[in-house]
Order: C-alpha cells, then structure tokens, then sequence
C-alpha cells in the first residue's frame, strides 16, 4: 500500500485551530500523524484518538450535515423526495447509536466511531441537554425540508448539480487548499454555492472568509467569474438565508489572507521543505478557555509529556436513558 506522505496544505479549519493555540494546531497536524498504525508509540495513538474528539455541537452538526447530503444525493439519484418523518427516525437513530457507542468508549480501540469530548473527559451535562441537542437537531431537519431553499434544489434539474460535501481541493502558490462545499449548483450562467449552518450565532468574519474561499475555488473549478458567483449561507436553526456578496476586492483580500495564513504556519516549521515540526517550537496559548474545551489537554498537561492513562481504561457504569424518542 502507498504510504501516506504528511504534506503542508491549506483550510480554513486549519487556520482557526492555529490561530487558537500554535499547540494545539501542533498535535493536530504533526503531533498524532501516523497513530492509526498498530506499532504507532502510544502518546502518537492517544493524540490521534483525542484528535477525533468533537464536543456535542460540533456533533449534532456533523449529523444534521450527513442527514441534508444523503437527502440531496438520494434526490440526484432520482430516488423518491424522502419523507421528513423517516428522516427524523433515521437521525435520531444515528444519535442514538452514536452516543451509546461513545459513552462505552468504543473509540479506543475503534478511533474512526463517534468520539465525544463529553464523554472522554467525563463531563456529565445531564439527560435533558441531550435531549434537547437532539430536538434541535430535528428542528433543523424539519426547517430544511420545509424551506423553499429545498424544494428549489430538489426541482433542479440533475445536469445543473455541481457539487455535494465533496472534499476538494485548488491550488494557490503551489500550496493545497481544501475546501469542502456543502452544495453547489448552476442556475443558468451563474454559480451558486450554499453553506447550511446549525450554530445559533450569526455571520462571522471566519464564516466570510471561509465562503470566499468556495468562491475563489469555483473560479478555478468551472471558471466562473466573481460577477456569476452566489454564496449562501442557510441557517437552519433559525431558517434563515443570507448572501455573502462576492467581488474582486474580495478576492484579492481571502489570497492575501490565506497567503499570510500559510507564511506563519510555514514559518514554525524546523523544516519547511519537508513539512516537519518540533512540538516545543509551538506555543500553547494563555486563554484558559480554550484550553477547557482543547481535547489535547490530557496529553498537554501531562508532566514531562508523560502520557496519562486514557479515562477511558475505566469506562463510566452505564445508564439507563429515556432520552432516545426512536
Ligand atoms: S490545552 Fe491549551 S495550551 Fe494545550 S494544546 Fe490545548 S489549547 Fe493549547
């Protein structure tokens, strides 16, 4: 089997862990690279399992995500329009599966199954917050189904579909950049490219930038000028829709940022050319809450880099939950 080469790229998500804390984007990136091999040293494997970590929100999201692409896949595979009540069983049954499999800790020997920073750090957040992240979920996949937005792209006809959740990539000075659309489609001679968002809070400059760059790869990708890109942001908590206006000013702005972005992570490397990086050459931030909600902290703090035993080794006594409305 080809092995795996740890090249430097680009992502927005990248550049949001490395502004956070350099540490923290170390352990990322570097520090749990190659621990999914079975002879990995086992601080490397427990970096790489706490790298899998996603607190409840990022979560939940995650899942409302899958639930609104397999809709929109099984559409573009001219499958019948999905009943939203079968939807909602389907999910509900993934969060269920999910936390079980999290909450008994499976992720250790399996990295790749739900891995919650719940449950790994033992923060016990009560039966109702469950509840309620899972009703939340079901508000955003019934406000999906029920927007014009979705009876709009479900009409579509299938030649005009670009992309969904695709993990793609384009070029800028040589360097990767990542990107993954959650939809894009053509509307006559324009592009649109649709974002969903299941947080509470609003636009952020992040999310701007981060849309700017779905912009400047569908330039690449179906040579689309600035004039014929439409990029949406569909809130799905609150069945919200906002367009984020393209330019070339905008444009020229997100290449400099990103070429900024990738000179100061370059610039921490001990060697640039082949991409390696001392842990100790990456400062860890002094924002405490950061670090609260970091899932390095167990490996971070742990003296002289010793690695600490995994809570997992003691799984918590089961619970009995009604939560699950299945
Ligand atoms: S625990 Fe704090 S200092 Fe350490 S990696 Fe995480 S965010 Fe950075």
């Amino acid at each position: 089997m080809k092995e795996l080469v740890k090249e430097f790229s680009w992502s927005k998500s990248r550049d949001i862990v490395f502004r956070e804390c350099a540490r923290k984007y170390y352990f990322n990136y570097y520090g749990s690279w190659g621990g999914w091999k079975f002879d990995a040293p086992e601080r490397t494997r427990q970096i790489y399992m706490l790298k899998q970590l996603k607190n409840r929100y990022m979560w939940i999201g995650e899942v409302v995500h899958s639930c609104v692409e397999r809709g929109l896949v099984n559409i573009y595979r001219g499958a019948a329009l999905p009943d939203i009540e079968e939807v909602i069983r389907l999910a509900r049954k993934v969060m269920k599966e999910g936390f079980l499999s999290s909450r008994r800790k499976r992720y250790l020997s399996k990295p790749r199954t739900c891995a919650l920073f719940e449950h790994e750090y033992n923060i016990d957040i009560g039966e109702e917050e469950w509840e309620r992240l899972f009703d939340y979920a079901e508000k955003c996949l019934r406000n999906f189904y029920a927007s014009s937005c979705y009876q709009e792209l479900s009409s579509l006809p299938q030649e005009h579909w670009l992309e969904i959740e695709q993990f793609s990539h384009f070029w800028l000075d040589k360097v990767k950049i990542y990107v993954t659309l959650d939809f894009a489609c053509r509307k006559g001679k324009e592009v649109f490219i649709y974002d969903w968002k299941t947080g509470r809070g609003g636009n952020t400059e992040s999310d701007n930038i981060q849309l700017a760059c779905y912009a400047l790869y569908a330039m690449e990708k179906w040579k689309v000028s600035t004039a014929d890109i439409r990029t949406i942001e569909y809130n799905l908590a609150r069945d919200e829709m906002c367009e984020f206006p393209v330019d070339g000013e905008i444009i020229k702005g997100v290449r400099e940022y990103i070429k900024e972005s990738v000179s100061s992570m370059k610039a921490i490397l001990r060697d640039e050319t082949r991409n390696q990086a001392v842990e100790t050459d990456f400062p860890k931030t002094g924002n405490k809450n950061i670090c609260m909600q970091c899932n390095f902290k167990k490996v971070c703090t742990a003296a002289n880099n010793e690695v600490q035993s995994p809570s997992a080794a003691k799984p918590g006594k089961p619970r009995t939950l009604s939560l699950f409305k299945l």
